[in-house]
């Protein structure tokens, strides 16, 4: 799937995560990707469930607390 199929609070959480330099993994399945911190962490994006907005809510956290290291390592 691609990221036209997500919610549209989940598309711009993933939007922020790329902003900061973090890494957008896209996968197959139930889950649909990835979001990765180069620190090795990563939050889970799910393409499916009641609660987009909740979802949104986790990587944005997720943004938060990584933003620093993915600037730290880049270049
Ligand atoms: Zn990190």
């Amino acid at each position: 799937m691609g990221r036209q199929g997500l919610h549209k609070e989940i598309r711009r959480a993933l939007d922020e995560a790329e902003a900061v330099g973090l890494t957008v993994r896209p996968l197959s399945g139930h889950t649909w990707g990835w979001v990765v911190c180069s620190c090795g962490e990563h939050v889970k994006v799910f393409s499916t469930g009641r609660n987009p907005e909740q979802g949104a809510k986790l990587i944005r956290r997720f943004v938060v607390k990584h933003s620093d290291h993915a600037k730290e390592v880049e270049r």
